[in-house]
């Protein structure tokens, strides 16, 4: 905990116990919260914390590059405090995200028309398909 305080502080980041709160959370954490779990999640402990606090505080650490903003789920943000390059999974029926750590780099041909007008830089591959305990329920049923 010594160390995320630290590193925050270098980064010019005011540190308030709510803030503090979200950085534990996130601390490791690979569920890929929305604002929305983190929000329900930090609750718990701080009843008075404000969506705007979880929302701002997340969106800070976006920009300074400390968390990854997720797009797989077309219908909400999705966070990830693992910052090296990875791909990911989501389950079509419970929305859950999962990490996939391999690299799809040389199956991933750029056609030379457009290889040829960039360098690249980075890819990210996205994967759907049904939870193993959703497989288990049906696969229909929402959980
Ligand atoms: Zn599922
Ligand atoms: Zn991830």
């Amino acid at each position: 905990m010594e160390n995320i305080i630290k590193k925050y502080r270098e980064l010019g980041f005011k540190l308030t116990p709510q803030r503090l709160g979200i950085l534990q959370y996130l601390d490791g954490n690979t569920s890929h919260p929305t604002a929305e779990d983190i929000f329900y999640s930090i609750r718990k402990t701080y009843p008075t914390i404000s969506f705007a606090t979880v929302y701002n505080t997340v969106q800070a650490l976006r920009d300074r590059g400390e968390i990854v903003e997720i797009t797989i789920d077309p219908a909400k943000k999705h966070f990830d405090p693992n910052t090296y390059p990875h791909h990911h999974i989501m389950c079509d029926t419970c929305r859950k995200v999962e990490d996939v750590f391999a690299d799809y780099s040389a199956a991933l041909k750029l056609p030379a028309e457009v290889s040829s007008r960039f360098t690249v830089t980075g890819n990210h591959v996205d994967f759907y398909g049904i939870c193993a305990r959703c497989r288990d329920k049906g696969g229909s049923e929402k959980i």
